[in-house]
């Protein structure tokens, strides 16, 4: 695992925490994610939970950044509701995370202590998904 050096990004945290604490409703959205995009802006999801495998936060959030033109996402975190506090991908946004964006960083780790983690270090020995798409070579 690299845990990098630099502080972790307060304002992100702070943003998807606010999300969660205001926009999370019933059992349908109970997550809150924010990015920063490569030109600054920080843009903001919730997930949109369904028994048939609704998205999570950070993947509603990718098609939202890019919505508004955001295709480069340099850090992401995602917050729960009810003061559950900065919460890890689970292993499909993991592996989603990695494949758009493989030089993200995510916030991870306890409140108090966040602390941001490369996408690759959340999947070691993992698929690539680019290295087996034909049109690659
Ligand atoms: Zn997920």
């Amino acid at each position: 695992m690299t845990t990098r050096t630099h502080p972790v990004d307060g304002e992100l945290i702070e943003a998807a925490a606010k999300v969660a604490r205001t926009r999370c409703r019933g059992d349908n959205h109970t997550m809150a994610a924010a990015a920063r995009a490569r030109d600054g802006r920080i843009i903001t999801a919730v997930n949109a939970y369904h028994f048939t495998g609704g998205p999570c936060a950070e993947l509603v959030l990718i098609g939202a950044a890019a919505a508004q033109g955001a295709y480069e996402l340099d850090t992401i975190v995602a917050v729960g509701d009810r003061d559950r506090g900065v919460v890890p991908p689970c292993g499909r946004c993991r592996q989603v995370l990695l494949d758009y964006f493989p030089a993200l960083e995510v916030i991870v780790g306890p409140t108090g202590r966040p602390r941001g983690v490369p996408v690759a270090d959340l999947l070691p020995e993992t698929y690539i998904w680019a290295d087996h798409r034909l049109d690659t070579e």
